[in-house]
C-alpha cells in the first residue's frame, strides 16, 4: 500500500494524516477548516501546556528523540530576547514528512511555531526549508493567519547537513548551512546570539494537536509519522503509526513481506538483518538493540537486495555530503568508502574487514555532526548483522555488487506523496 495514511488502531481518527477510512485531511491546509478543529486558539496558560508536553512524554521528531519539554523549558529558562525555528529542513533521503506536512498541513506546524513561542517567551520565529512547493504552502498560510508573532521563512539548499541545528542557525543568519563546532548549543547561543529553539516541524505540529486536542496527549505524544520505502515494490508510504509498533506489521501493510532486512533512520539508524521483524518501533528499544529510529525513515531489503551494496551506496552517499569541514570526517568517510567498496569487489582481506571494524568504532562522535557518525553505524552494523555476507563477498563478488556502485543515493531516494 502506498501513499499516506493513518494506522492507528480502529475507530480513532488519524492525528495529522488521514485514517484509512477518513476521506481528505483532517483540518487540512484551509485555514476555515484548521480553524473549525480548534486550531489558534488563544494560550492563556503556556506554563499548563508545557506541563501536558512533559507529561506526555513528548519526544522531538527531527532524529535525536530528545524530550521536547526539556528543550522547551531550557530555552524559556534562558536570559534575553529568544528565538524559535521550526525546522522543516529533512536532509535524509528517505524521509519525506517534513516536507508532507509543510506541503498539506502548514497551519498545524504554524499554529504549533506560535504556541512554543508563547511556552518560551520567543519574540521571534522563522521557518526553515529547501521544498519551493512547502514554501508556498507556508507562505499562503502565513497570508490566512497573519500571526502576532513575527514569522520570517528561510529557504535553504536541500543537503543532508541542512537541517542540523547549528547548521539552522548559521543559515537564518545569513551564512553558509553548515554546522559548527558544540558548544554552544543553539538554545545558549542561537540566531543573532540569542538563545533559540530549533524544533522540527513534526515536533511542532504533535504540540498544536495536543493543545487543540487536549483529552489526547498521550496518543499524539505516542505517535509517529514514518516513511516506509524499499525493494524497488511500488512507491513510498507516509504512515502514522503507535510508539511500540513492530516493524514487521509495518512492512506487511505497505507491501514489503518478503523483505529480509531492514535500514532504519534513513541513513542514520544502520543496517538490521535476522530479528529484524521482533524490533518495535521506538527510541528506546531501538537503541538497545544497537539500531536507531532517527527521523523515522525505514527502508526495506528485499530478497534481491545485497546489504553489502546498500552499505556501499550508504556511505558513499554520506562521504559526497560531508561538509568537508572536519578532516576526520573526509578521510573517514572517504576510506570507508574505499574499504566497502573493495570488499563488494572482491577484493578486499580481512585485513580491510579489521580496519572497517575498527572505524566503525573510533570514528562515532569525531565529527561537528552526526554525519560521521552514521556512516560508522552503517559499517558497524554491516559488521554486526551479515557477517556472512561481507565473508562471502571477500571470496567472490554477488550479481548485485557486479555493476558500478551507485554514488548518488537514488536506491534511498523518497518523492514526496
Ligand atoms: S562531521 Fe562531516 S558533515 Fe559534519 S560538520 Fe564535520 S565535515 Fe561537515
Amino acid at each position: 500500500m502506498t501513499g499516506v495514511f493513518s494506522l492507528l488502531p480502529e475507530g480513532r481518527t488519524g492525528l495529522l494524516v488521514p485514517s484509512l477510512s477518513e476521506a481528505g485531511l483532517p483540518g487540512g491546509e484551509d485555514i476555515d477548516g484548521y480553524l473549525a478543529e480548534g486550531g489558534y486558539a488563544p494560550l492563556v496558560a503556556p506554563d499548563r501546556l508545557l506541563g501536558r508536553i512533559a507529561a506526555a512524554g513528548l519526544r522531538g521528531r527531527g532524529g535525536a528523540g530528545f524530550p521536547a519539554a526539556v528543550k522547551l523549558r531550557t530555552v524559556r529558562d534562558a536570559p534575553g530576547p529568544r528565538v524559535i525555528v521550526a525546522n522543516g529542513e529533512e536532509g535524509e533521503p528517505g524521509s519525506v514528512k517534513d516536507r508532507w506536512l509543510l506541503r498539506h498541513r502548514p497551519h498545524v506546524v504554524l499554529d504549533g511555531l506560535r504556541l512554543a513561542a508563547a511556552v518560551t517567551g520567543a519574540g521571534r520565529g522563522f521557518v526553515y526549508l529547501s521544498d519551493a512547493e512547502a514554501e508556498r504552502a507556508v507562505r499562503r498560510a502565513l497570508a490566512e493567519s497573519a500571526p502576532e508573532l513575527r514569522i520570517d521563512v528561510v529557504r535553504t539548499e536541500h543537503t543532508y547537513v541542512a537541517g542540523e541545528e547549528t547548521a539552522v542557525v548559521r543559515r537564518v543568519d545569513g551564512g553558509p548551512a553548515l554546522p559548527t563546532a558544540k558548544p554552544p548549543r543553539p538554545f545558549e547561543s542561537g540566531v543573532g546570539g540569542a538563545p533559540t529553539l530549533v524544533a522540527n516541524v513534526e515536533t511542532l505540529a504533535r504540540i498544536a494537536v495536543m493543545y487543540s486536542r487536549p483529552d489526547e496527549a498521550d496518543a499524539v505524544a505516542g505517535t509517529h509519522l514514518v516513511t516506509l520505502s524499499g525493494g524497488g515494490e511500488g512507491d513510498a508510504a507516509l504512515v502514522e503509526v503507535p510508539v511500540g509498533a513492530h516493524l514487521k506489521v509495518l512492512a506487511d501493510v505497505c507491501g514489503h513481506g518478503r523483505a529480509e532486512a531492514v535500514l532504519l533512520g534513513g541513513l542514520f539508524g544502520g543496517l538490521y538483518g535476522e530479528g529484524w521483524t521482533d524490533l518495535p518501533l521506538d527510541h528506546d528499544s531501538l537503541n538497545a538493540a544497537g539500531a536507531a529510529l532517527g527521523c523515522g525513515a525505514l527502508h526495506f531489503l528485499h530478497p534481491d537486495d545485497c546489504p553489502v551494496a546498500v552499505a556501499v551506496e550508504a556511505a558513499a552517499y554520506l562521504g559526497a555530503q560531508s561538509a568537508r569541514q572536519c578532516g576526520v570526517c573526509l578521510s573517514g568517510t572517504g576510506a570507508m568508502t574505499k574499504a566497502l567498496s573493495a570488499v563488494a569487489s572482491g577484493e578486499a582481506s580481512h585485513d580491510t574487514v579489521a580496519k572497517l571494524h575498527r572505524w566503525s568504532q573510533q570514528l562515532p562522535g569525531r565529527g561537528a555532526c552526526a554525519l560521521l557518525d552514521a556512516a560508522a553505524r552503517v559499517v558497524a552494523t554491516l559488521l554486526a548483522h551479515f557477517p556472512d555476507a561481507v565473508d562471502a563477498h571477500c571470496r567472490s563478488v554477488c550479481p548485485a555488487c557486479a555493476g558500478p556502485a551507485p554514488e548518488d543515493g537514488r536506491r534511498f531516494t523518497v518523492t514526496v506523496p
